[in-house]
């Protein structure tokens, strides 16, 4: 009669956020930049076929750096442009 006080202190411990989130994000960079070692790879991408928070994290840090990289000079699409891709979907529906 004396254990059942206990008892409801005794918690499981939560499952806590931290199934590596935080070295994901601190990877994210390093990743993008194709500066992770193959074991921060390997560890990165099995996680991120699990969390989905972390995996979009990766698709928008991967866009971001495109657009900074990339896209920049080409950021302003010319009215014919847009036209023509207006019209290719209109095509497609
Ligand atoms: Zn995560």
């Amino acid at each position: 009669m004396e254990s059942k006080f206990t008892e409801m202190y005794q918690k499981e411990p939560a499952e806590e956020n931290g199934n590596g989130c935080e070295q994901v994000i601190n990877l994210l960079d390093l990743m993008v930049d194709g500066e992770a070692s193959a074991e921060e790879q390997h560890f990165f991408n099995k996680h991120i076929e699990e969390c989905v928070n972390c995996f979009e994290n990766h698709q928008k840090q991967k866009l971001l750096k495109g657009l900074i990289s990339g896209h920049l000079k080409r950021v302003i699409v010319p009215e014919s442009l847009a036209q023509t891709i207006k019209a290719k979907i209109q095509e497609t529906i």
